[in-house]
């Protein structure tokens, strides 16, 4: 069976250079947005390309020998991208995570690592400085990254059956040294390493109980994730999406389960420990039990466009600013301007409609603004 495509519109270009208030402000820490969330986590996208094609992310046929990827002149340099996290952090951000497309691709990544390890919150502490990535490269990287300055990783990993990962990633990668990466992050320090997996109904549904087996008792923390109508290409479809609330009933049914407190207030993972002790898994319901009342994330895109929501249609030109040579007061004072206008809630939304908004709004990818 084939999967149906819908042909993706490039709404990279879709995108204003934000205006520059008149009144200029200092940051003070705090910025709110309508709905008094305060901005948070930045989640960096350091390149849009991929040695993965997975099915529910980069599907082949879209993203192909012929997809036009952002050219080099287009990204951020690390020197651009060390200048806006200092702007986001004096505004309160203290979590920030590099992404992708695959970042482990982006050239020197450990540069950048190092010279955002070196920026300080306004209350003097370092940040939470964090990586996801498909662990391709992981082995070959985790020491360099851990010298630079990181401080942990997620992993994402969709299956231990090598047939299945390697239909789900498309270009016949093997588990194998996707696991040998995950060890040598947790030999080198950057554990507790979390492995992300998303369930696609009929893909890899049959792996929850195996993957849960797998990890349990281990240092690294399995997470699973509802599959998301992200982007254009993917043809997403709600009953292709397993509930949380099914991953937990197939884990219990074998190994006891019991639910137990966040680690903070909004954390996205819902949280599950083994009755026998045998460590915990986590559950992002992203579509069956929405988030955005506590989501204090902004995303800056690869060439320096800033989205309020993953599921925006366009971004936010601060690149341009930057590159007409704004003063740090003039972009920050844009930054904050640009999150207390914000009033996103798409999943919140979306859950209300099951799906219905799915297909109706324009969505950037998933691989351009990162995960
Ligand atoms: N390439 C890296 C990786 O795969 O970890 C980083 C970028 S990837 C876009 C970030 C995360 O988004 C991955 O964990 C991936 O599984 C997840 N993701 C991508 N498409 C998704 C979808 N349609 N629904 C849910 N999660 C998705
Ligand atoms: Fe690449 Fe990550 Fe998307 Fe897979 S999920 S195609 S590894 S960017
Ligand atoms: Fe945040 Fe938008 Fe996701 Fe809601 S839908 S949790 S506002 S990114």
């Amino acid at each position: 069976m084939t999967a149906k495509v819908i042909p993706v519109a490039d709404h990279r270009y879709l995108n204003a250079v934000p205006p520059i208030p008149p009144t200029l402000e200092t940051a003070s820490g705090l910025v709110t947005d309508t709905l008094a969330r305060p901005l948070r986590d930045l989640r960096i996208s350091v390149t849009d390309r991929c040695n993965f094609r997975c099915v529910y992310c980069m599907p082949k046929e879209t993203f192909d020998k012929d997809y036009a990827f952002l050219p080099q002149t287009s990204l951020l340099s690390f020197e651009e991208i060390t200048r806006f996290a200092k702007l986001f952090v004096a505004h309160g951000v203290e979590k920030i995570r590099l992404t992708g497309g695959e970042p482990l691709l982006r050239k020197h990544i450990e540069k950048l690592i190092g010279m955002l390890s070196g920026l300080k919150t306004p209350g003097g502490r370092t940040l939470d400085l964090t990586l996801t990535t498909n662990g391709s490269l992981l082995a070959r990287k985790a020491q360099a990254l851990k010298d630079a300055g990181l401080k942990r990783v997620t992993v994402s990993l969709d299956s231990l059956d090598d047939a299945i990962f390697k239909r789900m990633n498309d270009v016949d990668f093997p588990v194998a040294e996707v696991l040998h990466g995950i060890e040598v992050a947790h030999k080198v320090g950057l554990g507790p390493v979390k492995i992300n997996m998303v369930v696609k109904g009929g893909m890899n549904d049959r792996e929850i109980v195996p993957m849960a087996r797998h990890f349990k008792g281990s240092p690294a923390i399995l997470r699973f994730i509802e599959y998301m109508d992200v982007g254009a290409s993917n043809g997403w479809k709600m009953d292709e999406v397993i509930p949380s609330s099914e991953v937990v009933r197939r884990i219990h049914a074998e190994m006891p389960l019991e639910e137990i407190a966040p680690n903070y207030p909004g954390e996205t993972a819902g949280r599950w420990r083994y009755a026998d002790g045998g460590g915990e898994v986590g559950m992002i319901s992203s579509v069956t039990q929405a988030f955005c009342r506590d989501c204090t994330r902004m995303r800056l895109s690869t060439e320096g466009k800033l989205y309020t929501c993953l599921f925006a249609a366009g971004g936010h030109d601060v690149r341009a600013l930057m590159r007409e040579g704004r003063t740090d007061e003039e972009i920050s004072t844009a930054i904050a301007h640009l999150w207390r206008a914000r009033g996103d809630r798409y999943s919140e939304l979306r859950t209300v409609d099951t799906g219905g908004l799915a297909q109706a709004v324009k969505k950037v990818e998933m691989s351009y603004i990162g995960g």
